[in-house]
Parts: structure tokens; C-alpha cells; sequence
């Protein structure tokens, strides 16, 4: 079973497919994550990356594309994929299925968090992300689980593009690229919506039942 966890950013969908990871033993497909990645290796390519993460606007999807790839291809993941920031243009979206085809894989559960920008807005600036585990936290609202972190509260690091004039770029991106990629799969039988604004425990089991029928 593949899963797509669509939505805004900061709509929760890492914190979510965090939860999916450890119970069901998935692998947690972020886009953003791999991208991170690609910075810190401190390539030409990365430093490339790095300017359009910190401006709030995609890489390309060539790059991104590439990326993707390798993992869909790697046989230890495969039918245990959420995919997380991904597609997030309509042309991503028509790749995806492609790649699926010719791997014979397909999506089995699309999840929409639908969550409105001023809530986005306070959940983002105060997120932390642990460097080592990308556990996401909010430095209101998980003061204590900050502190007592496994792999220590030095890690927890504000993400360069959480910054407010950079989020609500992220968000307007999202609006004109992304949404659209909804009604790629609104039709679809295994699309759910889910209210993102409801406390973290709530989302998750309304996700547990969807993956459970
Ligand atoms: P995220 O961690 O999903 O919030 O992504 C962080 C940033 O990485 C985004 O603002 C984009 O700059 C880039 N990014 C992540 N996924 C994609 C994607 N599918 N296509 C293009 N850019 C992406």
C-alpha cells in the first residue's frame, strides 16, 4: 500500500506520515527531506538547492523527479511509501503515475490535511526539526518533549525557510501550483479529506482508521 499525504506546508503531514512510519513500519517518502539532504552534502548542486528552498520556491522538477526515482525504485521500500511533499504540481502528479506504472505499484489511500493559512502561519514559525531524526516539534506548544528529546534538544534547529514572508511565499506557491493537483485525485474512491486544523492525536486516528478498512 502506497499513501499520499497532500496539503499545505506546515498542514502536519510529516508529524503524520511520522506516525505511520512507527506503526506500520513505512517509509516516509519528504521530498523536502531528500532536498535537505542534497544541502548538506555541500555540492554545486546543493548550493542550487539551497537558494530555492530559502526563497520558498520549487526545485525543479527534473531534480526533484531524479530523486524521487531512486527511492520508488529501491525494493526495500516498495508498496510502503508515503509520499510527503509530493506531487506538489500538476505535472509531478502525471509523473508519479508513470513511475508507479512502470514499477507496477500503484497509490492506495490519497489524504488531504486542509488546513487555512493564519494556522499555518503560527504552526510554522514555531516548528523545530530535529537535524538527526526530523522529528518535527513547536517550540509553543512542545516545550517539554523539546527538552527530553532523544536525541538532544541541540538538535531541534528552525528550518531557514520557516520565516514568515518566506512561509506565506510557500503558501501562495502551494495555492496556484499545488491545490490544482486536488483535482487530480478528488475523484478518485481512496481520497479522504481531513480537517489539519484538529489536534495532532485526532488526525492521526482518523488516518488509522482509513488505513484499517
Ligand atoms: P517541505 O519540506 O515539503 O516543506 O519542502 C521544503 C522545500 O523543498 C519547498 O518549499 C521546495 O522549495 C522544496 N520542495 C520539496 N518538495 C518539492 C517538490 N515536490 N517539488 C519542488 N520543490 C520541492
Amino acid at each position: 500500500m502506497n499513501i499520499i499525504l497532500f496539503g499545505p506546508p506546515g498542514a502536519g503531514k510529516g508529524t503524520q506520515a511520522q506516525f505511520i512510519v512507527k506503526k506500520y513500519n513505512y517509509f516516509q517518502l519528504s521530498t523536502g527531506n531528500l532536498l535537505r539532504n542534497e544541502v548538506k552534502l555541500n555540492t554545486v548542486l546543493g548550493s542550487e538547492i539551497d537558494k530555492l528552498i530559502s526563497n520558498g520556491e520549487f526545485v525543479s522538477d527534473e531534480i526533484v523527479n531524479n530523486l524521487l526515482k531512486q527511492s520508488i525504485t529501491n525494493l526495500k521500500y516498495r508498496d510502503r511509501i508515503i509520499f510527503d511533499g509530493y506531487p506538489r504540481n500538476v505535472d509531478q502528479a502525471i509523473n508519479l503515475e508513470l513511475i508507479l506504472k512502470e514499477f507496477n505499484q500503484t497509490i492506495d489511500h490519497t489524504i488531504f490535511l486542509n488546513v487555512s493559512r493564519d494556522i499555518i502561519e503560527k504552526r510554522i514559525m514555531g516548528r523545530m526539526t530535529c537535524e538527526k531524526c526530523n522529528m518535527a516539534l513547536n517550540e509553543y506548544f512542545n516545550k517539554e518533549e523539546i527538552n527530553l528529546h532523544p536525541c538532544g534538544p541541540e538538535h531541534l534547529k528552525k528550518r531557514k525557510d520557516d520565516d514568515i514572508e518566506i512561509v506565506i511565499a510557500r503558501y501562495d506557491t502551494y495555492m496556484t501550483a499545488t491545490k490544482p493537483v486536488l483535482d487530480f485525485y478528488i475523484k478518485n474512491s481512496n481520497f479522504t479529506e481531513i480537517d489539519g486544523a484538529a489536534e495532532i492525536d485526532q488526525i492521526n486516528s482518523k488516518i488509522n482508521h482509513i488505513l484499517n478498512v
